[in-house]
């Protein structure tokens, strides 16, 4: 029976990850800090445990797994990641964890492990036009992101790079642009656009208002959390390390993204723009290289994660609603 070992099979994609291999026959063990908050993991093992130990990392890593995801990551929205708050904690947390995995991987001579990065490596220079952003991969250098968590991803990336290159391992690196759907962090302050508007418009009155931040003129792309498992596999289990990006080239601004949840919400509210963190001007994936290489790209249009997204966060607002006070 085929292995694979999921890091941060908590988290939303890691949840989602776990479940496809499951579905393939795979033998799974998922490590997180924490359990996964919105599922009942589908891992066959499920260790809580922090990747920042090493001896944690050699731990989970007992065996010779035949695929290793590596999403674990302190990570967030735009609230999260780009006041500056939180930048030490999230260049010392994941810069460990990928430090220490990485090293358990090679000592246990496993061959293939799959990184995910983010479309935040890209230059902030390239990024200044919301009409005509430029992501595609060998773009990224001179390096310029905009954040340190881009930072931290890109040295990550140069990481992984490094140990296939000096030790012979199978790495494989994606560039992942904002990916969204059921089970994921939809409240709490990390949440990231689409789940925050998804629940800002659930939570509104028909007629009443919605708060975004910025002039929501920023343009993004954004992707269904199934077709980045889809995208995922592929790139794991091809014969080149990437990186590649794994997006959607369906570019909107976020006030559209508002209108788009708001028509399958069948619902209007009025947008009132306030100050806030808002990220690039503009970013969307750039799938030519993927594409040409791999054969893959998103199947469904935004609208259709949309919908099932929207769904799932108007259930979860209303199993959360403070009771009524007396
Ligand atoms: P997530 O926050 O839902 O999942 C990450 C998981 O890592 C969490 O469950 C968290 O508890 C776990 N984790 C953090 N620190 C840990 C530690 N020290 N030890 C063990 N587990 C730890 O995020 P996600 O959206 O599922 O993202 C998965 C990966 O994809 C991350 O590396 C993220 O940076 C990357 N990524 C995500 C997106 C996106 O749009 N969701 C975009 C670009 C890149």
């Amino acid at each position: 029976m085929r292995s694979a070992l999921v890091c941060g099979a908590g988290g939303f994609i890691g949840g989602h990850l776990v479940k496809r291999l499951k579905s393939e026959g795979f033998w799974v063990r998922g490590v997180d800090l924490k359990s996964h908050e919105y599922a009942e993991t589908a891992a066959d093992d499920f260790v809580i445990g922090d990747l920042r130990d090493p001896y944690l990392c050699r731990h989970v890593i007992d065996r010779r797994f035949d695929e290793v995801y590596q999403l674990a990551a302190d990570m967030g929205g735009a609230g999260f990641i780009f006041t500056g708050e939180n930048d030490a904690e999230i260049m010392h947390n994941s810069g460990t964890i990928n430090l220490n995995v990485l090293d358990a991987c090679q000592k246990r001579m496993i061959r293939r492990i799959f990184y995910s990065s983010s479309a935040c490596i890209y230059p902030a220079y390239n990024q200044q036009d919301p009409d005509s952003p430029n992501c595609e991969e060998s773009s990224a250098y001179p390096a310029a992101p905009d954040s340190e968590y881009g930072w931290e991803k890109l040295f990550s990336e140069r990481l992984y790079l490094t140990y296939g290159r000096c030790h012979g391992m199978d790495v494989r690196v994606a560039r992942y642009h904002n990916i969204f759907g059921p089970e994921g962090t939809w409240t709490g302050g990390r949440e990231k656009a689409p789940a925050a508007l998804c629940r800002k418009i659930a939570m509104a009155a028909s007629g009443g208002h919605i708060e975004i931040w910025g002039d929501g003129k920023q343009t993004r792309s954004f992707l269904y959390v199934d077709e980045c498992i889809e995208g995922t596999l592929r790139v794991m289990r091809s014969n080149h390390r990437g990186p590649f990006n794994i997006g959607s080239e369906e570019m909107v601004t976020i006030n559209q993204l508002a209108d788009m949840i708001m028509d399958v919400a069948g619902k209007r509210v009025e947008k009132r723009h306030i100050p806030g963190p808002t990220g690039v001007r503009g970013r969307n994936s750039d799938n030519r290289l993927i594409y040409d290489t791999l054969g893959w790209q998103p199947s469904q249009p935004l609208k259709t994660g949309l919908a099932v997204t929207y769904k799932w966060i108007e259930r979860q607002t209303q199993s959360n609603m403070p009771l009524a006070a007396d």
